[in-house]
């Protein structure tokens, strides 16, 4: 299907052309109707698929079809650069027609909370915002908000985590209670059910399957130092006699960094990245594929789609930034029903987005423990990083939350 069957204001359409945005995803083609007819509505889809404009479009084509003009749509997030970069987009969709938006968020000088203040009076369209931001504006007063028809809470999932969960209730306390809530969200933990529960009426749920890993990919990981890392691999690399081993790290400098050392060791590794010329990449790629060379290492242009036979081992230097990666990653081994291995290599800063990938593909993936002669790894406890890090000073809590 197109854009073109939601039978949306001309203008919109206009703007959506515009973006390049031809064909809805699934997320967008099911929200979009539902959204449409006024629902409530949980929506759970993981990162990538389009979230943004499953609820910005239809919000969007409401407002250019109502009357007055206060503030009609509030659009929680949790971070700033999320709520800025919501904001483009929405200025994209809407370049074609008199929409007016503004995202509000913690940080800056008395200035811009001025300009924020001057916004939320006149009552632009659409405010994007952080909680802790938005309530500071709401407890003076002077917020538009008697005529606003939707809320929308966005990556839900990570509001609760960063503990928004009181910072919300009370946000909606200032709203009328007649609205259209809607809540995205990239997981469906029992506590985002909960608050579903709690602040959707009557609504519809949407939950988009997650991609998973292949049948036949035994994957594991280890919790490790940064500087234990090269050590594993050495150990890993030398453990069996594996014809094909795909090395990823998300970084270019890992990249090369990785291929020096592994070259220093005596070992049959080269890599690709986007400094190579593309007859150089063609040429590592042919090499690897005929066996000549043993290890390849690689930054995630090559993780998604390209299809060589025999990978036995692959090795996630560093936690991947979401689930799909991680998954294309993994998904080099074990092609065609065969059967391959994946390790996944943690240090303490990778816990969270590791646990998040967890999360995604709804499994525990196994941690593996050190070999001795590499020492103890970090203990894997992604929650209670946090909860270390943050000091129990209410100053300071407050100032963490209030971003
Ligand atoms: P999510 O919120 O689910 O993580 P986003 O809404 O940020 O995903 O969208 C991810 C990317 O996909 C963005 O760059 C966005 O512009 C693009 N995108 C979303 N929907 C479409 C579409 N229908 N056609 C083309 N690009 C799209
Ligand atoms: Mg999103």
């Amino acid at each position: 299907m197109t854009f073109k069957e939601f039978d949306l204001d001309r203008s919109l359409q206009d703007g959506l052309e515009a973006m390049g945005f031809d064909k809805p995803t699934p997320i967008q083609e099911q929200a979009i109707p539902i959204i449409l007819k006024g629902k409530d509505l949980i929506a759970c889809a993981q990162t990538g698929t389009g979230k943004t404009a499953a609820y910005l479009l239809p919000v969007i084509n409401h407002i250019l079809h109502r009357e007055g003009d206060s503030i009609d749509a509030i659009i929680v997030v949790p971070t700033r650069e999320l709520a800025v970069q919501i904001d483009q987009q929405l200025e994209g969709f809407s370049y074609f027609t008199p929409i007016s938006s503004i995202a509000i968020y913690g940080g800056g000088d008395g200035s811009s909370f001025d300009r924020e203040k001057a916004a939320l009076k006149q009552g632009a369209d659409i405010i994007i915002a952080t909680p802790g931001r938005l309530i500071s504006h709401l407890n003076l007063g002077y917020v538009a908000v008697e005529a606003l028809q939707h809320l929308i809470l966005d990556e839900a999932d990570r509001m609760l985590d960063m503990g928004f969960q009181d910072d919300i209730l009370k946000i909606i306390s200032h709203l009328p209670q007649d609205r259209q809530t809607l809540l995205f969200s990239a997981t469906m933990p029992p506590k985002i059910r909960q608050l579903a529960n709690k602040i959707l009426k009557d609504s519809e749920e949407i939950t988009i399957a997650v991609s998973k890993p292949a049948e036949g990919v035994f994957h594991a990981a280890f919790s490790v130092y940064e500087e234990q890392k090269l050590e594993l691999i050495r150990h890993l690399v030398g453990a069996k006699e594996l014809p094909s081993i795909i090395i990823f790290s998300s970084t270019k400098m890992n990249v090369k960094a990785i291929q020096k050392e592994l070259q220093k060791m005596n070992l049959s590794a080269d890599a690709i990245h986007s400094d190579l010329e593309q007859h150089e990449r063609e040429e590592v790629l042919r090499d690897f594929r005929n066996r000549e060379l043993q290890i390849l290492v690689a930054t995630d242009i090559l993780s998604r789609g390209i299809d060589i036979e025999g990978i036995s081992l692959v090795i996630n230097y560093d936690v991947p930034n979401d689930a799909e990666d991680y998954i294309h990653r993994i998904g080099r081994t074990a092609r065609a029903a065969t059967k391959g291995v994946a390790f996944t290599f943690i240090n303490k800063a990778d816990q969270q987005k590791f646990k998040r990938i967890e999360d995604l593909i709804g499994t525990e993936i196994r941690k593996v423990k050190l070999p001795p002669h590499i020492g103890e790894g970090p203990i894997y406890s992604p929650m209670k990083k946090n909860r270390g890090k943050r000091k129990f000073n209410k100053k300071n809590f407050k100032k963490k939350k209030r971003s």
